[in-house]
């Protein structure tokens, strides 16, 4: 066990009864993420507060006891996980919005907030918080901020890194820390903030942001193109940019994502759909937002089979139901989906997509592909019916490689965790592994924090 009877005697002593779980049914709800792997805490602790997190973390860091902060526990990469035992330190009670600055466009909020309820707020007010993975509804501000989490409004709106104006963390130590400022840009220093972005939970514990926003963008219109094939459908996306659109989002679909759908509920093709672009375009102006849909779908109108221009706000529902109903459906053709999030280069990306269909094939693995093209982000899912298959080992590994070699990155938007650990010295090299390893220890010398994540344990 790693929860010392020091350290358990030290929470009990400075936590109210219901500050704590010790009891294996709710350390067992804290036990995994969306990875479907799980390793079962000793404690779990709902912080209501910073001086909480604080008191935890001092007593933590001073007997050695494991620390893994949670959100929403909706990571895909395994990172909540308490590999070693110890505390689950999750921030679901710190979910309040403290503050909403009209006058400086910006939002004040616990880490514990859920994105989506976040994202609601604002709206009210007219305003708006780009970000928008598809797990808003579960994932909390704080993992999807530890995350650097991406979703389909990247490629015209940028990165939640874009947003973040200023973060409150507490350091191992128990130390709280402000990073950055409420100021709209700042060269102070070492941009600390953004190492904290991203960093997956391993050098702070975030419990609160201010984010900036912008003015609600009232008008969305979107539409869906359907191809014969996939390198038209990449060609004509490629187009689209070219032409000096940047879509609110910009999406594809392969073919063997349709034969999922089709078989989770009723769906009518054109005939001969073998992938298709899902697109969608906002601003403040209805005209303008339907000239610029129009205009879009006409670059790509000659080469597609068919176009479904959304009428409606249930149209529109409508494309992008067919969007989101791909993760639940894949289910459909396999007990296992191992989903990675690799990343190229706009100009690789079918050089990215054959390349993963020739590993699929080679190790016997269904592979099905869709994701935000507009960004190089690709969704690649091998399905398997055996849990922790070796084939799918195989096949991750070789894609990998691949994307490595094409220049492009490991993860674009679900981080390392421990699903991608043993593949990050395919891209990083061994001084810069290092250089991260020292990071880590400055901010957690008794390595307690989130222990067992990123870099693989020798
Ligand atoms: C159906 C589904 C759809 C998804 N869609 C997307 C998508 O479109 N785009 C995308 O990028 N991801 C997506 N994800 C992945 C996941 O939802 C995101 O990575 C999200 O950011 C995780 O947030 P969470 O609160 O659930 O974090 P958790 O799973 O609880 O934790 C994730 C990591 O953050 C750390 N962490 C959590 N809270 C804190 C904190 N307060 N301080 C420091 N570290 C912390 C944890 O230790 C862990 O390392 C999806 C997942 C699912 C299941």
């Amino acid at each position: 066990m790693a929860l010392s009877n020091e350290a358990k005697k030290r929470l009990s002593a400075g936590l109210d009864a219901g500050d704590f779980a010790l009891d294996k049914d709710t350390r067992l709800c804290y036990a995994y993420d969306a990875t479907r792997r799980e390793a079962m805490p000793d404690i779990v602790v709902f912080a209501s507060s910073i001086e909480q997190v604080a008191f935890v973390m001092k007593v933590a860091n001073e007997t050695g006891t494991p620390v893994y902060p949670r959100g929403g526990g909706s990571g895909l990469t395994g990172g909540s996980i308490p590999l070693k035992g110890g505390i689950v330190l999750t921030l679901e009670r710190m979910n309040q919005i403290l503050q909403i600055d009209e006058n400086n466009f910006s939002v004040t909020a616990q880490a514990g907030i859920k994105l989506e309820t976040l994202r609601d707020e604002v709206k009210k007010r007219g305003l708006f918080f780009p970000p928008d993975p598809s797990s808003g509804k579960i994932a909390a501000l704080g993992g999807v901020l530890a995350e650097c989490a991406g979703g389909l409004n990247v490629l015209k709106y940028g990165p939640i890194s874009n947003y973040v104006l200023r973060l409150k963390a507490v350091l191992p130590s128990g130390e709280v820390i402000t990073v950055g400022s409420h100021a709209p840009k700042s060269v102070t220093g070492y941009d600390l903030k953004h190492l904290l972005i991203g960093s997956e939970g391993t050098l702070a514990v975030i419990v609160e942001a201010t984010l900036s926003l912008l003015v609600y963008p009232q008008y969305q219109q979107s539409f869906c193109a359907f191809f014969s094939s996939l390198q038209v459908a990449l060609e004509g996306a490629n187009r689209i940019l070219r032409a000096g659109f940047r879509p609110r989002s910009l999406e594809f679909i392969d073919s063997h994502s349709f034969e999922c759908i089709r078989s989770y509920k009723p769906l009518s093709l054109p005939e001969g759909t073998e992938a298709a672009l899902l697109v969608e375009e906002d601003g403040h102006d209805e005209e303008e937002v339907s000239r610029q849909v129009h205009q879009i779908a006409s670059v790509v109108h000659q080469e597609s089979l068919e176009i479904h221009l959304a009428r409606t706000p249930e149209e529109r529902e409508q494309i992008w139901s067919l969007r989101k109903s791909i993760s639940p459906a894949l289910y459909s053709l396999a007990k296992y989906k191992i989903n990675e999030d690799i990343c190229v280069p706009r100009g690789r990306i079918v050089e990215a997509i054959s390349g993963a269909y020739d590993i699929g094939e080679e190790v016997g693995l269904r592979t099905v592909i869709f994701g935000h093209t507009g960004d190089g982000n690709l969704h690649v899912n091998f399905m398997t019916d055996v849990d922790q298959d070796p084939k799918a080992e195989e096949a991750v590994q070789k894609l990998m490689k691949m994307v490595v070699s094409l220049g492009g990155t490991l993860s674009g938007e679900h981080g390392i965790g421990i699903t991608k650990s043993p593949y990050l010295g395919y891209e990083l090299s061994p001084a810069e592994i290092e250089l991260q390893k020292n990071l880590k220890a400055v901010f957690d010398p008794n390595g307690v924090l989130n222990p067992g994540k990123i870099f693989k344990e020798t």
